[in-house]
Order: structure tokens, then C-alpha cells, then sequence
């Protein structure tokens, strides 16, 4: 089987430089899977986990807090403002901002900027999903 060249990038560096047999990106309008030579795609991602597969290797997690993926010439190109491998996500921080998400949007108070703790708590409800899958 061919592959294909992956990279996720973030805006303080990179995430993942590999050669890879297939990759599932978290579509904005739900997952999409790549191959080797995919004709060319630019898409929206939303919060979720793309999942990759290095030749011959196991299935790897990454946790992406939306973005774009962009196919072109066998390259396919994943933007973030915050990724990481299952391996180096933090559970005990990832739990912090879950309960702090938590907590601010059961108080109801005025003051809470309810779209930003719903966003924290989604990003943090799936770092801790991603983490076991390390
Ligand atoms: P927190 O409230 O814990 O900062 P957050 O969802 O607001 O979480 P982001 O804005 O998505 O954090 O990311 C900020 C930076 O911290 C990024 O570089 C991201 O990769 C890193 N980061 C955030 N949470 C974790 C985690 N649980 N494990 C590892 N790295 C993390």
C-alpha cells in the first residue's frame, strides 16, 4: 500500500511529521479518511481525535482542537491552535479543566462566558477519551 506524507502543525511547533498508510481527520462535517494519493481537500475540523496509521505500525491518537486539514500533492497538512499525541496529553490537567468547565457553567452566573467554558469542557471531555487510547 502507498502512503502518504502527514503533518500536524500547531502554531508552536510540530506534532506529527510521519509517512503514513491512511489518516481519519474529525471532519466539521464529520470524519473523513485519507489515502495515499487522495485527490486534493481542504476541510474545517471540529474538536475530536484523528487517528493515523505509520506503514506498518499501530493505529495512533491525536487530539486536535479544530482547524483545517488541507490535501495536496500526497501531503496532507493538519493546522491546530492546540494538538497533542495520546501519549503526551496530561489526564490531571485535562480533569482540572473539565471540573473548572464544570463548575463555571453550573454556577450560572452572569459573569460566565458560557460558549468558552461549553468550549474548554468539550476540548477537555476529549483529551481524557484520547489519553486512554495511548
Ligand atoms: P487548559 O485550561 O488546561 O489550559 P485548554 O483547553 O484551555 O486547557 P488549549 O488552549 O487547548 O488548552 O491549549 C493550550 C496549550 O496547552 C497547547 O499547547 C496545548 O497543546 C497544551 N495543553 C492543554 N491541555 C493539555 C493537556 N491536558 N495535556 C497536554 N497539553 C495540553
Amino acid at each position: 500500500m502507498g502512503t502518504l506524507r502527514l503533518e500536524v502543525v500547531t502554531p508552536d511547533k510540530t506534532v506529527v511529521g510521519a509517512d503514513v498508510e491512511m489518516a481519519v481527520c474529525p471532519g466539521a462535517e464529520g470524519e473523513f479518511g485519507v489515502l495515499a494519493n487522495h485527490i486534493s481537500l481542504l476541510s474545517a475540523l471540529k474538536v475530536g481525535a484523528l487517528r493515523y496509521r505509520a506503514s506498518g505500525g499501530k493505529d495512533e491518537y491525536v487530539f486536535i482542537s479544530g482547524g483545517f486539514a488541507d490535501m495536496n500533492n500526497n501531503v496532507l497538512t493538519v493546522l491546530a491552535e492546540s494538538a497533542e499525541l495520546a501519549g503526551n496529553i496530561d489526564a490531571a490537567r485535562a480533569q482540572s479543566a473539565r471540573e473548572r468547565a464544570e463548575k463555571r457553567l453550573a454556577a450560572g452566573d452572569d459573569a460566565v462566558d458560557v460558549a468558552r467554558a461549553e468550549s474548554a469542557l468539550q476540548r477537555a471531555i476529549m483529551r481524557l477519551s484520547i489519553a486512554v487510547r495511548h
